[in-house]
Protein backbone atom coordinates (compact mmCIF):
# COMPACT_ATOMS: atom_id res chain seq x y z
CA UNK A 1 0.00 0.00 0.00
CA UNK A 2 1.42 3.22 -1.28
CA UNK A 3 0.00 5.94 0.59
CA UNK A 4 1.22 8.84 -1.87
CA UNK A 5 -0.87 6.35 -4.49
CA UNK A 6 -4.29 6.44 -2.67
CA UNK A 7 -4.31 10.16 -2.04
CA UNK A 8 -4.04 10.15 -5.86
CA UNK A 9 -6.65 7.78 -6.52
CA UNK A 10 -8.52 9.63 -3.80
CA UNK A 11 -8.04 12.86 -5.14
CA UNK A 12 -9.57 11.59 -8.63
CA UNK A 13 -12.58 10.63 -6.62
CA UNK A 14 -12.13 7.24 -7.20
CA UNK A 15 -15.33 5.95 -4.92
CA UNK A 16 -12.95 1.98 -3.97
CA UNK A 17 -10.27 3.97 -2.59
CA UNK A 18 -12.47 5.62 -0.16
CA UNK A 19 -14.54 2.93 0.78
CA UNK A 20 -11.16 0.95 1.67
CA UNK A 21 -10.09 3.91 3.56
CA UNK A 22 -12.93 4.05 5.66
CA UNK A 23 -12.27 0.38 6.51
CA UNK A 24 -9.36 0.63 7.37
CA UNK A 25 -10.34 3.22 9.22
CA UNK A 26 -12.99 0.87 10.81
CA UNK A 27 -10.04 -1.30 11.12
CA UNK A 28 -7.55 0.89 13.16
CA UNK A 29 -5.24 0.00 10.50
CA UNK A 30 -1.84 1.47 11.71
CA UNK A 31 -1.21 2.63 8.25
CA UNK A 32 -3.76 5.43 9.16
CA UNK A 33 -0.97 7.26 10.45
CA UNK A 34 0.88 7.66 6.51
CA UNK A 35 -2.30 7.56 4.77
CA UNK A 36 -3.26 10.75 6.73
CA UNK A 37 0.02 12.39 6.42
CA UNK A 38 -0.07 11.78 2.30
CA UNK A 39 -3.86 13.78 2.27
CA UNK A 40 -3.04 16.28 3.97
CA UNK A 41 -2.79 18.91 1.18
CA UNK A 42 -6.02 17.59 0.37
CA UNK A 43 -8.20 18.22 3.60
CA UNK A 44 -9.85 21.81 4.84
CA UNK A 45 -12.58 22.14 2.40
CA UNK A 46 -15.66 20.31 3.61
CA UNK A 47 -18.38 21.45 6.11
CA UNK A 48 -19.49 19.02 8.20
CA UNK A 49 -23.39 18.32 9.53
CA UNK A 50 -23.72 16.24 12.73
CA UNK A 51 -27.09 14.53 12.74
CA UNK A 52 -28.08 13.45 16.08
CA UNK A 53 -31.45 12.10 17.73
CA UNK A 54 -32.84 8.71 19.23
CA UNK A 55 -33.17 6.04 17.17
CA UNK A 56 -36.87 6.12 15.20
CA UNK A 57 -36.62 9.57 14.44
CA UNK A 58 -35.76 9.13 10.93
CA UNK A 59 -32.23 10.65 10.45
CA UNK A 60 -31.49 8.53 8.01
CA UNK A 61 -34.67 8.95 5.76
CA UNK A 62 -33.80 12.98 6.60
CA UNK A 63 -30.36 12.53 5.67
CA UNK A 64 -31.22 11.17 1.98
CA UNK A 65 -33.41 13.97 2.05
CA UNK A 66 -30.80 16.55 2.77
CA UNK A 67 -28.81 15.06 -0.16
CA UNK A 68 -31.16 16.02 -2.61
CA UNK A 69 -30.93 19.77 -1.22
CA UNK A 70 -27.50 20.10 -1.32
CA UNK A 71 -27.02 18.12 -4.94
CA UNK A 72 -29.24 21.09 -5.68
CA UNK A 73 -26.81 23.74 -4.68
CA UNK A 74 -24.24 21.93 -6.86
CA UNK A 75 -22.15 21.10 -3.98
CA UNK A 76 -21.14 17.28 -3.81
CA UNK A 77 -21.77 15.17 -0.76
CA UNK A 78 -20.93 12.41 1.72
CA UNK A 79 -23.19 10.73 4.19
CA UNK A 80 -20.98 8.86 6.53
CA UNK A 81 -23.51 6.78 9.13
CA UNK A 82 -21.24 6.07 12.57
CA UNK A 83 -22.94 3.38 14.26
CA UNK A 84 -21.06 2.63 17.82
CA UNK A 85 -22.07 -0.06 18.32
CA UNK A 86 -22.42 -2.30 15.58
CA UNK A 87 -20.81 -5.61 15.38
CA UNK A 88 -21.31 -5.29 11.57
CA UNK A 89 -18.14 -3.62 9.41
CA UNK A 90 -17.35 -2.46 6.29
CA UNK A 91 -20.38 -0.32 4.34
CA UNK A 92 -22.21 -3.51 2.95
CA UNK A 93 -25.23 -2.84 4.84
CA UNK A 94 -28.06 -3.66 3.30
CA UNK A 95 -29.70 0.12 4.36
CA UNK A 96 -26.61 1.57 2.73
CA UNK A 97 -27.21 0.10 -0.61
CA UNK A 98 -30.62 0.97 -0.83
CA UNK A 99 -29.80 4.34 -0.35
CA UNK A 100 -27.09 4.50 -2.68
CA UNK A 101 -29.62 3.19 -5.11
CA UNK A 102 -30.96 6.77 -5.99
CA UNK A 103 -27.67 8.30 -6.23
CA UNK A 104 -25.44 5.21 -7.38
CA UNK A 105 -24.83 7.19 -11.22
CA UNK A 106 -23.84 10.47 -9.00
CA UNK A 107 -20.58 11.32 -8.64
CA UNK A 108 -21.42 14.11 -6.49
CA UNK A 109 -22.88 11.99 -3.21
CA UNK A 110 -21.20 9.09 -1.54
CA UNK A 111 -22.75 6.86 1.65
CA UNK A 112 -21.08 4.60 3.93
CA UNK A 113 -21.47 3.57 7.08
CA UNK A 114 -18.83 2.58 9.22
CA UNK A 115 -19.14 1.08 12.53
CA UNK A 116 -16.73 2.04 15.47
CA UNK A 117 -16.43 -1.05 18.13
CA UNK A 118 -12.51 -0.49 18.71
CA UNK A 119 -10.65 -0.46 21.56
CA UNK A 120 -8.32 2.46 20.82
CA UNK A 121 -10.96 5.53 20.82
CA UNK A 122 -14.23 3.98 19.04
CA UNK A 123 -15.77 7.44 17.73
CA UNK A 124 -13.51 9.51 19.34
CA UNK A 125 -11.14 8.40 17.17
CA UNK A 126 -12.54 6.95 13.86
CA UNK A 127 -14.93 10.07 13.31
CA UNK A 128 -11.93 12.30 12.37
CA UNK A 129 -9.72 9.96 10.25
CA UNK A 130 -13.20 8.68 8.77
CA UNK A 131 -13.74 12.88 7.86
CA UNK A 132 -10.18 13.12 6.72
CA UNK A 133 -10.77 10.86 3.83
CA UNK A 134 -13.85 12.18 2.70
CA UNK A 135 -12.67 15.24 2.68
CA UNK A 136 -9.81 14.79 0.68
CA UNK A 137 -11.97 12.45 -1.73
CA UNK A 138 -13.50 16.01 -2.43
CA UNK A 139 -17.03 16.89 -0.45
CA UNK A 140 -17.88 19.92 -0.16
CA UNK A 141 -20.46 18.76 2.53
CA UNK A 142 -20.58 16.15 5.24
CA UNK A 143 -23.07 14.83 6.92
CA UNK A 144 -22.64 12.39 9.99
CA UNK A 145 -25.27 10.48 11.45
CA UNK A 146 -24.88 8.79 14.51
CA UNK A 147 -27.24 6.00 16.15
CA UNK A 148 -27.99 8.19 19.18
CA UNK A 149 -26.63 6.31 21.89
CA UNK A 150 -25.66 7.87 24.80
CA UNK A 151 -22.43 9.72 24.56
CA UNK A 152 -22.12 8.78 21.20
CA UNK A 153 -25.07 11.81 20.36
CA UNK A 154 -22.70 14.43 22.16
CA UNK A 155 -19.55 13.08 20.75
CA UNK A 156 -21.32 13.98 16.94
CA UNK A 157 -20.40 17.69 17.96
CA UNK A 158 -17.17 17.10 18.19
CA UNK A 159 -16.80 16.26 15.02
CA UNK A 160 -19.35 18.68 13.32
CA UNK A 161 -19.55 22.55 12.37
CA UNK A 162 -23.07 22.37 12.70
CA UNK A 163 -24.94 19.97 14.92
CA UNK A 164 -28.72 18.85 14.09
CA UNK A 165 -31.14 17.35 17.44
CA UNK A 166 -33.36 15.45 15.51
CA UNK A 167 -37.05 14.62 17.45
CA UNK A 168 -40.26 13.10 16.62
CA UNK A 169 -43.57 14.05 18.07
CA UNK A 170 -44.84 10.54 20.47
CA UNK A 171 -41.51 9.48 20.84
CA UNK A 172 -41.24 10.85 24.67
CA UNK A 173 -40.39 14.01 24.03
CA UNK A 174 -40.09 15.79 26.89
CA UNK A 175 -37.44 13.05 28.17
CA UNK A 176 -36.05 13.21 24.60
CA UNK A 177 -35.58 17.45 24.79
CA UNK A 178 -34.57 17.28 28.14
CA UNK A 179 -31.79 14.53 28.39
CA UNK A 180 -28.60 16.66 29.36
CA UNK A 181 -26.82 18.06 26.76
CA UNK A 182 -29.03 18.03 24.21
CA UNK A 183 -30.12 22.07 24.39
CA UNK A 184 -25.98 22.78 24.81
CA UNK A 185 -25.33 20.81 21.53
CA UNK A 186 -28.02 21.50 19.08
CA UNK A 187 -26.97 24.43 16.86
CA UNK A 188 -30.34 23.68 14.85
CA UNK A 189 -33.61 21.61 15.81
CA UNK A 190 -35.48 19.45 13.63
CA UNK A 191 -38.84 18.11 14.64
CA UNK A 192 -39.40 15.36 12.32
CA UNK A 193 -42.66 13.22 11.14
CA UNK A 194 -44.50 17.16 10.58
CA UNK A 195 -47.42 15.12 9.13
CA UNK A 196 -48.12 12.95 12.98
CA UNK A 197 -49.94 14.71 16.15
CA UNK A 198 -48.42 16.48 18.32
CA UNK A 199 -45.14 17.40 16.22
CA UNK A 200 -46.27 21.72 16.38
CA UNK A 201 -46.51 21.29 19.84
CA UNK A 202 -43.36 19.52 20.08
CA UNK A 203 -41.88 22.50 18.12
CA UNK A 204 -43.68 25.20 20.55
CA UNK A 205 -42.07 22.87 23.89
CA UNK A 206 -38.56 23.35 22.25
CA UNK A 207 -39.13 26.65 21.36
CA UNK A 208 -40.28 27.35 25.04
CA UNK A 209 -37.21 25.72 27.18
CA UNK A 210 -35.09 27.45 24.72
CA UNK A 211 -36.59 30.80 26.37
CA UNK A 212 -35.63 30.01 29.12
CA UNK A 213 -32.25 29.38 28.59
CA UNK A 214 -29.79 32.30 28.51
CA UNK A 215 -29.54 34.61 25.75
CA UNK A 216 -26.78 33.77 23.28
CA UNK A 217 -26.05 35.38 19.70
CA UNK A 218 -27.25 32.00 18.21
CA UNK A 219 -30.80 31.06 19.45
CA UNK A 220 -31.14 27.82 17.21
CA UNK A 221 -34.16 27.31 15.00
CA UNK A 222 -36.50 24.82 15.55
CA UNK A 223 -37.65 23.88 12.01
CA UNK A 224 -40.67 21.09 11.12
CA UNK A 225 -39.99 18.41 8.49
CA UNK A 226 -41.29 15.33 6.51
CA UNK A 227 -38.22 13.26 5.45
CA UNK A 228 -40.14 10.56 3.97
CA UNK A 229 -41.93 13.48 1.36
CA UNK A 230 -38.43 15.85 1.78
CA UNK A 231 -41.35 18.42 3.44
CA UNK A 232 -39.30 21.25 5.27
CA UNK A 233 -35.76 19.89 4.07
CA UNK A 234 -34.80 23.23 1.84
CA UNK A 235 -35.79 25.10 4.76
CA UNK A 236 -33.35 23.04 7.13
CA UNK A 237 -30.48 23.52 4.48
CA UNK A 238 -31.19 27.08 4.24
CA UNK A 239 -30.70 27.43 8.22
CA UNK A 240 -27.33 25.41 8.06
CA UNK A 241 -25.75 27.73 5.54
CA UNK A 242 -27.53 30.63 7.51
CA UNK A 243 -25.74 28.91 10.54
CA UNK A 244 -22.48 28.51 8.84
CA UNK A 245 -22.26 32.24 7.77
CA UNK A 246 -22.84 33.04 11.32
CA UNK A 247 -20.20 31.06 12.37
CA UNK A 248 -17.79 31.87 10.05
CA UNK A 249 -18.73 36.11 10.59
CA UNK A 250 -18.19 35.81 14.61
CA UNK A 251 -15.04 33.48 14.30
CA UNK A 252 -16.56 30.86 15.89
CA UNK A 253 -16.09 28.37 13.19
CA UNK A 254 -12.13 28.75 13.53
CA UNK A 255 -12.46 28.64 17.35
CA UNK A 256 -14.35 25.47 16.90
CA UNK A 257 -12.12 23.45 14.08
CA UNK A 258 -9.52 24.33 16.77
CA UNK A 259 -10.92 22.68 19.36
CA UNK A 260 -11.38 20.24 17.29
CA UNK A 261 -7.63 20.01 16.36
CA UNK A 262 -6.86 19.68 19.84
CA UNK A 263 -9.10 16.63 20.25
CA UNK A 264 -7.85 14.76 17.56
CA UNK A 265 -4.27 15.61 18.52
CA UNK A 266 -5.17 14.18 21.82
CA UNK A 267 -6.62 11.05 20.93
CA UNK A 268 -4.09 10.01 18.70
CA UNK A 269 -1.85 10.16 21.46
CA UNK A 270 -4.22 8.24 24.09
CA UNK A 271 -4.36 5.56 21.10
CA UNK A 272 -0.35 5.72 21.03
CA UNK A 273 -0.38 5.07 25.10
CA UNK A 274 -3.22 2.55 25.00
CA UNK A 275 -1.77 0.83 22.40
CA UNK A 276 2.23 0.89 24.35
CA UNK A 277 0.38 -0.08 27.28
CA UNK A 278 -1.65 -3.28 25.63
CA UNK A 279 -4.70 -4.94 26.97
CA UNK A 280 -5.28 -6.99 30.23
CA UNK A 281 -5.14 -10.11 29.75
CA UNK A 282 -2.85 -9.42 26.62
CA UNK A 283 0.00 -7.67 27.78
CA UNK A 284 2.95 -9.55 29.84
CA UNK A 285 4.26 -6.51 31.78
CA UNK A 286 0.31 -5.43 32.53
CA UNK A 287 -0.22 -8.65 34.11
CA UNK A 288 2.96 -9.22 35.97
CA UNK A 289 2.60 -6.00 37.38
CA UNK A 290 -1.22 -6.57 38.27
CA UNK A 291 0.19 -9.25 40.37
CA UNK A 292 2.48 -7.00 42.02
CA UNK A 293 -0.38 -5.01 43.18
CA UNK A 294 -2.95 -7.61 44.04
CA UNK A 295 -0.33 -9.15 46.46
CA UNK A 296 0.59 -5.94 48.04
CA UNK A 297 4.15 -5.67 46.36
CA UNK A 298 3.38 -2.30 44.94
CA UNK A 299 0.33 -0.18 44.50
CA UNK A 300 -1.23 1.06 41.44
CA UNK A 301 0.51 4.43 41.07
CA UNK A 302 4.13 2.87 41.57
CA UNK A 303 2.72 -0.34 38.96
CA UNK A 304 1.93 2.92 36.63
CA UNK A 305 5.21 4.58 36.84
CA UNK A 306 6.80 1.01 35.64
CA UNK A 307 4.90 1.53 32.69
CA UNK A 308 5.71 4.56 32.07
CA UNK A 309 2.30 6.17 32.11
CA UNK A 310 3.57 8.67 34.63
P1 LIG B 1 -33.51 6.72 12.20
O1 LIG B 1 -33.48 5.48 13.04
O2 LIG B 1 -33.53 7.94 13.04
O3 LIG B 1 -32.45 6.76 11.15
O4 LIG B 1 -34.93 6.72 11.46
P2 LIG B 1 -35.30 6.24 9.98
O5 LIG B 1 -34.88 7.24 8.96
O6 LIG B 1 -34.88 4.83 9.78
O7 LIG B 1 -36.89 6.33 10.05
C1 LIG B 1 -37.66 5.56 10.97
C2 LIG B 1 -39.07 5.35 10.40
O8 LIG B 1 -39.77 6.59 10.33
C3 LIG B 1 -39.06 4.80 8.99
O9 LIG B 1 -40.09 3.86 8.88
C4 LIG B 1 -39.33 6.02 8.13
O10 LIG B 1 -39.95 5.69 6.92
C5 LIG B 1 -40.27 6.82 9.01
N1 LIG B 1 -40.23 8.27 8.74
C6 LIG B 1 -39.15 9.06 8.48
N2 LIG B 1 -39.54 10.33 8.29
C7 LIG B 1 -40.88 10.36 8.46
C8 LIG B 1 -41.87 11.41 8.44
O11 LIG B 1 -41.57 12.57 8.20
N3 LIG B 1 -43.16 11.05 8.70
C9 LIG B 1 -43.51 9.76 8.98
N4 LIG B 1 -44.80 9.50 9.21
N5 LIG B 1 -42.63 8.77 9.01
C10 LIG B 1 -41.32 9.04 8.76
Amino acid sequence: MDPEQLADKLKAGDRRTVARLISLVEDEDPHMADVVRALGPLVGNAYVVGLTGAPGVGKSTLAAAMVKAIRADDLSVSVLAIDPTSPFTGGALLGDRLRMQEHATDPGVFIRSMATRGHLGGLAWAAPHALRVLDAAGADVIVVETVGVGQAEVDVVHAADTTLVTLAPGMGDEIQANKAGILEIADVFVVNKADKEGARRTVRDIEQMLHLGAAKDWTPPVLLTQADTGEGVDELWEQIRKHRAHLESTGELRARRLRRAAREISEIAVARVRRSIGEPGDSETLDRLAADVLEGRLDPYAAADRLGAT
